[in-house]
């Protein structure tokens, strides 16, 4: 044993270590993937378990950003490590672990620029599904069969290897990891992230990257409300069969011809969720500089010559009357008040995590909660919907309950922090941004919304933010990217 080899040892160790001990889902809070880190997304849904997971977690925790580093750093000293010991003494690194580069923002742009009809909400509410329901068809061959339009047939191996299926499936967020166009092969790349709980037995939380590809001249299709899989060319229900071909239409289907295909997937991270929702966790990334996108100012303006009653100061109103109705709703563990306000998939994964501390006989409360400032970080504009990112400091006295007594927070300080705040609305809607819980269409009260999202009065579907901006997505500062 060489020298160079006990130092690659050492540092391995130094690795794993930090991975474990980032590794403590939410720190005294429960599962990884409802920590506060987790963030969000989903049509751009889901969302960090909002306040509520106090604590933080995900595949970096806490002090991620600063850990992130020090892992990158070692990786890179390891990987050359191993690289010269493979050079000299064909060293193998089968036994490293991979470990993913951090995440940096994407460009769309070239994507855009062949298929105008790209919209990232839609793509992401797209990954959103076919993941669920492929995670819940994995132990199922005809129900896998069912999705094959759209899974590679190395990617139904890989499913089916993976053993019965989740109960339940809570999608913390999917996020764009790597966009690349291959002109040669006729191939559009996206990688996607996606962290999320799995209700299998125990539960685990799961980082995984799916690869889907695309032909480059395939065209987006617009947003659908009731997805079948089918196929994506005709439309016709998909039959399995070996060669993926459309009974109806006679097309193969290929690696993406119509639409996109996932043909690669990859479980970076696995690990079981933690049990208990009590504790604190130390508050990280107030500190960190505003994530700006470099056009923001610009795309704002241009939001602002479309429609003049868009601007940063009247989204800021709106924004500042969902975090109150938000905390409202969470302090009551009662999700009426912020009917119409977000999207249903938020929603439904802020029930998701209302219900599981109500499981566990705990409430968790934010007193006295306000917006302290907000920051523009950005603005995307595509055919289908507008969005705006804003950075919220916030701060409230935030503590957990076990009936009268506080197991977590404090209910006697105010803890400081920011979020990356994503409001969406439909690209083809104009008209006041409304700072009050009402109908953007009718002026019925949002309370009365039904839960597929639509107005009890004008049946308008606020949740889809056709009418008027809507919150799809919160991210922790501690690992958002832009
Ligand atoms: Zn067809
Ligand atoms: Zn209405």
């Amino acid at each position: 044993v060489t020298a160079r080899k006990l130092g690659l040892f050492a540092l391995l160790l130094l690795l794993l270590g930090l991975a474990v001990a980032e590794a403590r889902p939410g720190g005294g809070h429960s599962s990884s993937g409802g920590g506060r880190s987790s963030s969000s997304s989903r049509s751009s849904g889901g969302g960090g378990s909002f306040r509520g997971g106090g604590g933080s977690g995900g595949s970096l925790g806490g002090g991620g950003a600063v850990a992130l580093i020090v892992i990158f750093v070692l990786i890179m000293i390891i990987s050359a490590v191993v690289k010269q010991g493979q050079a000299q003494d064909n060293w193998s690194s089968g036994n490293i672990a991979y470990t993913p580069p951090p995440p940096k923002p994407v460009s769309l742009a070239p994507l855009i620029q062949r298929d105008p009809e790209f919209s990232r909400a839609v793509f992401e509410d797209f990954v959103y599904e076919l993941y669920a329901a492929a995670q819940r068809s994995r132990d199922n061959p005809a129900k896998l069969g069912a999705l094959s339009a759209y899974l590679d047939p190395g990617v139904i191996g890989m499913l089916a290897a993976r053993g019965a299926a989740p109960s339940q499936i809570v999608i913390g967020s999917v996020k764009l990891a790597n966009v690349a166009t291959n002109v040669e092969g006729n191939l559009q790349h996206v990688d996607v992230r996606i962290e999320a709980t799995v209700h299998t037995e125990p539960p685990r939380y799961v980082t995984e990257l799916w690869s889907f590809v695309r032909e480059l001249s395939a065209v987006s299709k617009p947003p659908t409300r009731n997805r079948t899989w089918g196929c994506p060319n005709c439309g016709a229900p998909w039959v399995a069969n070996a060669t993926r071909t459309c009974g109806h239409c006679n097309e193969p289907m290929g690696a993406g011809r119509f639409d996109w295909t996932v043909r690669w997937l990859q479980v970076e991270s696995s690990k079981p969720v933690l049990a208990s929702l009590r504790g604190t966790v130390e508050e990280y990334g107030n500190h960190l500089a505003t994530v700006r996108a470099p056009d923001v100012d610009h795309a704002m303006a241009s939001i602002n010559v479309d429609d003049p009653a868009v601007s940063f100061d009247t989204i800021r109103m709106r924004t500042i009357m969902i975090y109150q109705r938000l905390n409202e709703a969470w302090n009551a563990n009662d999700l009426k008040k912020v009917r119409g306000l977000v999207t249903t998939s938020l929603r439904g994964y802020l029930a998701y995590w209302l219900d599981e501390y109500k499981r566990q006989g705990l409430a968790n409360r934010l007193d006295n909660a306000r917006v302290e400032t907000i920051h523009l970080s950005s603005v995307t504009r595509d055919k289908h919907y507008d969005a705006i990112t804003l950075r919220v400091f916030a701060g409230g006295a935030d503590y957990t309950l076990e009936g009268n007594r506080v197991v977590g927070g404090s209910k006697s300080t105010v803890r400081h922090y920011t979020e990356y705040w994503t409001l969406i609305r439909s690209s083809a809607r104009r008209g006041a941004v409304v700072t009050e819980p009402k109908c953007a269409n009718c002026g019925a009260p949002l309370e009365d919304t039904s839960d597929s999202g639509e107005c009890s009065h004008c049946q308008a579907n606020n949740e889809l933010g056709s009418f008027d901006w809507v919150l799809s997505k919160i991210e922790q500062d501690d690992n958002y990217v832009g």
